[in-house]
């Protein structure tokens, strides 16, 4: 296998690799309605993935986030949501 043909393997891996982990990790939604573009959370995000687009805020990179919560809670206008994943753990039959 060529280098450039190998490189592009590793690069399909490691999409492959993000994309599952969008389907399995709940991500930050920001309400756009409710953003007033203050930047708050663009500033004190501790991995710099978010970005301010046309005056509000959006999760330019989400690979990066930690799910740390510091923009959920620093966010004065309540646009930012953190989902949480519930795992139900199965029944244990006797
Ligand atoms: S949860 Fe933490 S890492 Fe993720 S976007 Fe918010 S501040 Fe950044
Ligand atoms: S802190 Fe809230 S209101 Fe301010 S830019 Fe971020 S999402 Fe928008």
């Amino acid at each position: 296998m060529g280098q450039n043909r190998r490189d592009r393997s590793k690069q399909s891996l490691r999409w492959k690799r993000q994309e599952s982990r969008y389907d399995m990790d709940p991500l930050p939604t920001i309400d756009h309605r409710k953003c007033t573009g203050c930047h708050l959370c663009v500033d004190i995000c501790p991995t710099q993935a978010l970005a301010q687009v046309a005056g509000k805020a959006v999760l330019a990179h989400p690979e990066r986030c930690t799910y740390c919560t510091v923009c959920e809670n620093v966010c004065p206008e309540d646009a930012i949501a953190l989902p949480f994943l519930i795992v139900l753990a199965p029944s244990v039959v006797h």
